[in-house]
């Protein structure tokens, strides 16, 4: 067009392409379980922000399998199916692909061994596995890409615990129907060792530890005669004094 001048902006190579601090894999015969849940609050924030990415691989595109089944009978008998190993591997394979380009040439092994950053792990759910904590949680935010395999049925073959991941965990001593749960636990108790995920306000309790907390009304009455009363030390203004009851309150998480 005549008199507009044509502007052309000329990137930096090291900024067409800015990684996030963490890439979530997430193998799954479900992917539209993760669809809600990370579309709020802070997981949709940190997404946008691009602190974090979540990608969700359905396991069923990467069968041999001319009808996508990815699981069969166990072999020895015995009732329900196992998710097979040929699906898993593949999946897992492209996985690792994707995670390793996505850093690009913005992120070299050199860099990120040096900012103490290891690169990707897999890790499979298991009830065997090892229990989540924050201490598992810290380590595993130090990767740049963590790749999770959902299990389902009766569970996985045992050669992708044996060859294929790096890690097993299992979120407790309990029975679920499948992975996926286990995977929003640890990515959200991961994600939170992230810098930046965190907003300031809802930082507080991994600084200081978590402690019970009150906010208006000062008294409730549920009914006549009733009076639920926040601690008069937390309406005094003393902020030394509210800091102390807080510590003396507040049970330090493990990390
Ligand atoms: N028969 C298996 C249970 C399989 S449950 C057993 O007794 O161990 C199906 C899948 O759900 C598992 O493969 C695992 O991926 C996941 N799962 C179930 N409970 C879990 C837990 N507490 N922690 C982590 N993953 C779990």
């Amino acid at each position: 067009m005549t008199g507009d001048k044509e502007i052309i902006i000329f990137f930096p190579r090291y900024l067409s392409h800015v990684p996030c601090r963490m890439q979530f894999h997430i193998i799954t015969i479900f992917p539209e379980i993760f669809d809600s849940y990370l579309n709020e609050s802070l997981f949709k924030r940190a997404q946008k922000e691009k602190i974090i990415s979540v990608k969700t691989h359905d396991l069923r595109d990467f069968t041999d399998d001319r009808h996508r089944k990815v699981d069969d009978r166990p072999f020895g008998g015995g009732p329900g199916m196992v998710l097979q190993i040929q699906p898993i591997y593949k999946a897992v394979e492209f996985a690792k692909r994707h995670a390793t380009r996505d850093m690009g040439s913005t992120v070299t092994k050199a860099m990120a061994d040096k900012q103490g950053k290891k690169k990707v792990r897999t890790i499979l759910f298991s009830t065997r596995g090892k229990k989540l904590d924050a201490r598992v949680a810290q380590r595993l935010a130090k990767y740049n890409s963590l790749i999770l395999i959902c299990g389902r049925y009766e569970g996985v073959d045992e050669r992708v615990a044996d060859h294929v991941v790096d890690e097993e965990i299992s979120i407790g001593d309990y029975v679920l129907s499948g992975g996926e749960l286990p995977a929003l636990v640890v990515m959200e108790a991961v994600s939170r060792f992230i810098p930046g995920f965190l907003g300031k306000e809802e930082s507080l309790e991994e600084v200081n530890g978590s402690f019970p907390t009150y906010s208006r009304p000062e008294i409730f009455s549920p009914k006549k005669g009733k009076k639920w009363k926040v601690p008069p030390i937390l309406l005094s203004g003393d902020h030394k004094k509210i800091e102390e009851w807080r510590r003396m309150k507040g049970e330090r998480s493990e990390a």
